[in-house]
């Protein structure tokens, strides 16, 4: 039995996939999937290799959030004010 972690790891290698998307393969939370990304994205990075963020966006003016490090949705665009955000996708590099 593979744990969500390596699940995950196995999912993200084959292609990007949201945290939505993850949640849903795994049957967990999503907020559970952030918590494993935040380890995969360490673990990864002990082997020399990345974890790979399409950060999230601002639907209406296009702002990136390409500075945040968490993984957690952001409240709302910091640009326009909006809280209309593009889902960020991860992928194993
Ligand atoms: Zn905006």
């Amino acid at each position: 039995m593979k744990t969500h972690r390596q699940e995950i790891i196995r999912l993200l290698e084959q292609g990007s996939l949201s945290a939505r998307d993850l949640s849903r393969a795994l049957s967990i939370r999503e907020k559970e999937v952030y918590d494993h990304l935040q380890h995969v994205r360490r673990s990864m990075a002990g082997q020399g290799r990345k974890l790979v963020v399409r950060p999230f966006a601002c639907l209406n003016c296009g702002y990136v959030f390409k500075e945040r490090q968490r993984f957690t949705r952001p409240g709302r665009c910091p640009q326009c004010r909006e809280t209309y955000l593009e889902e960020p996708l991860y992928a194993l590099e």
